[in-house]
């Protein structure tokens, strides 16, 4: 018997699991808040080993049936399950704004397209994926991309439609059973992305939803030695342990972690361009892992650059995710929002200067205003951490190597930007240890395009056929050319 609807703004959603085709309620709730005024939002259902054992049951059961489908088989349903997603639409926006304190209009206009877009496209991607043939002199391979078995997704509060959507699209495609374990800080969108899938008529047990505490209903999920591959996109620690649980059972991560990305200004950059963009640094109030949040700008441009910026800065609308003017957003939690104002205390306390910002917004509680630090060095504290607010730091060069030695000289490695004469800025980009670095633009994501981190900012790619080759297991079927002549001298 499920448990009445939440109602959010007027959007009815479950707070209970999705498991087998159903509602699961729980005894066990925690209580969700609105970052956006600290209300009640309701209590959602807390996965205990019983719902785990359930879900995995059933994702395990749903599985001959599903892979043995083909690409082509599988496209009509997670067709209908973007459709699904597009018809829920208003309602998506409406929770993700109110759960996650995201933009209503970023959600409208870019969160739920690409969601849409994340299972429409890898299902249509997955048709040419089955079989890859490579012909030698001695026999022909039939390279098959077989799906690997039952998934474990697990995703982070500041996107959870668009991670989630991004992990599931390719997985399901692919002929894999998913179990997704949505962020307990945001957990709404995910329990209507299981409306969508059900309304679509996708199979009981091949997409669950298992709502949660990491520590405990996330930790039982990824230690479990019937999963095939957990893909897991949130921070450092986390990532340890999932990593730690996972490897006892061997089972392979895709690990998409934090950043503390280069922001780099060369003395050839358009500053205003670069400024402009630089402004962009506080979309989701900082909480987003692909931000250049640490400006590199060349000593000789310094003072313009930063003034362009001040004058961004100064424009931007702080305040409700839901009014249509908003361009920043609260902070996800209270938790949160004293770990980001502590970071500009302890810089401030250490000789940092304030550029602009440094306190808490009066919009409200979950506010904090668009902050920028400098009279930094290197091994400063918030140079070297990922703070995941709307706090920057700013730092001077002289040449392209020092430039080049300040990028890379953090433990993170996820993405960059990097502003000038676009020749000079791909040979500056080239030398910086990264995932990805974009040239004289920011936040292009296309899905073809490998995603990801090196160092402390993850294992593996997701995006395209890098997706696909961590949700499947590659099996050579070998059919020699000529008749084999069994030898024990051949090789
Ligand atoms: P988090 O690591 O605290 O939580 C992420 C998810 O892991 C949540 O669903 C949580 O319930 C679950 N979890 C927690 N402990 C677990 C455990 N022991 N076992 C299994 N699951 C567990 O991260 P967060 O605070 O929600 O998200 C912010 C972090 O995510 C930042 O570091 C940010 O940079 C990172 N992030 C990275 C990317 C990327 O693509 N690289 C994208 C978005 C966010």
């Amino acid at each position: 018997m499920s448990t009445s609807m939440l109602d959010v703004a007027g959007v009815l959603v479950s707070p209970d699991h999705y498991i087998d085709g159903e509602r699961v309620p729980s005894e066990e709730r925690f209580e969700l808040f609105s970052p956006i005024d600290q209300r009640l939002l309701g209590q959602v259902a807390a996965g205990q080993p019983a719902h785990v054992e359930q879900a995995i049951a059933a994702a395990e059961r749903a599985f001959p049936a599903w892979s043995a489908m083909s690409a082509a088989e599988r496209l009509p349903y997670l067709d209908r399950f973007a459709e699904e997603i597009g018809r829920r639409a208003d309602a998506f926006c409406t929770l993700e704004s109110n759960d996650a304190g995201v933009l209503l209009s970023r959600m409208r206009h870019g969160v739920v397209p690409r969601a849409m877009l994340n299972i429409r496209w890898f299902a249509e991607h997955a048709l040419g994926l089955q079989e890859r043939p490579i012909d030698t002199q001695q026999a022909h391979h039939r390279v098959r991309h077989d799906p690997a078995g039952v998934v474990v997704i697990i995703t982070p509060w500041n996107a959870p439609l668009m991670l989630s959507t991004w992990k599931l699209g390719p997985a399901l495609a692919a002929g894999n059973t998913c179990i997704l374990k949505p962020p307990e800080w945001a957990p709404l969108t995910c329990s209507l992305l299981a409306d969508a899938a059900h309304a679509a008529g996708l199979p009981p047990g091949v997409f669950n939803v298992v709502q949660g505490i990491g520590a405990t209903t996330g930790a039982q999920l990824v230690s479990d030695p019937r999963i095939a591959r957990v893909s897991f996109t949130g921070s450092v620690p986390t990532a340890r342990r999932i990593a730690q649980a996972a490897g006892a059972n061997l089972v392979p991560c895709s690990l998409e972690l934090g950043g503390k990305s280069p922001f780099i200004v060369l003395e050839d950059a358009d500053i205003d361009a670069a400024a402009a963009t630089g402004a962009l640094m506080y979309r989701n109030a900082g909480q987003v892992c692909l931000a250049g949040t640490r400006f590199l700008v060349h000593e000789r441009v310094a003072e313009r650059f930063i003034a362009a910026m001040r004058t961004t800065v100064d424009g931007l609308c702080v305040g409700d995710p839901r009014g249509e003017a908003t361009e920043v957003g609260p902070i996800i939690h209270p938790r949160q929002v004293e770990r980001v104002l502590g970071f500009i205390d302890r810089a401030v306390a250490g000789g940092a200067q304030v550029l602009w910002g440094g306190q808490p917004h009066p919009f409200g509680a979950q506010y904090v205003q668009p902050t920028m630090l400098t009279g930094l060095s290197q091994d400063d504290e918030i140079v070297q951490n990922e703070v995941f607010g709307p706090v920057l730091t700013l730092q001077t060069f002289a040449s392209d190597d020092e430039a080049v030695a300040m990028a890379n000289g953090t433990d993170y490695g996820l993405g960059g930007v990097c502003y000038g004469d676009t020749a000079h800025a791909i040979a500056v980009a080239d030398r910086v240890r990264t995932g990805f670095i974009w040239i004289n633009s920011f936040g292009i994501r296309d899905l073809a395009a490998p995603f990801g981190g090196i160092k402390r900012s993850g294992i593996g790619r997701e995006g395209g056929d890098w997706s696909f080759e961590f949700f499947c297991d590659v099996k050579d079927v070998v059919v020699p050319k000529k008749p084999f002549r069994p030898s024990f001298s051949h090789r």
